[in-house]
């Protein structure tokens, strides 16, 4: 499990990544959810392992608004 920041961008269509996929001797993979889901498969059937945001929907803090 990790976290993903906001400048780790899916490899695919540089939406916000959520998932990442190493594997020894290459470069780390990183997939939004869309393109996590479409990949999958096929990487783990390769052995790659796969590390997914330990948050999905971490909810953004409320800004303090003063009413009134
Ligand atoms: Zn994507």
């Amino acid at each position: 499990m990790r976290s993903f920041i906001a400048i780790e961008r899916c490899d695919r269509c540089g939406a916000q990544a959520r998932h990442a996929a190493t594997k020894p001797g290459y470069s780390e993979l990183l997939f939004c959810n869309h393109h996590y889901r479409e990949y999958k498969d096929a990487l783990l059937s390769t052995y790659w392992v796969i590390e997914s945001d330990v948050s999905p929907t971490e909810p953004r803090p409320a800004a303090a608004y003063t009413e009134g």
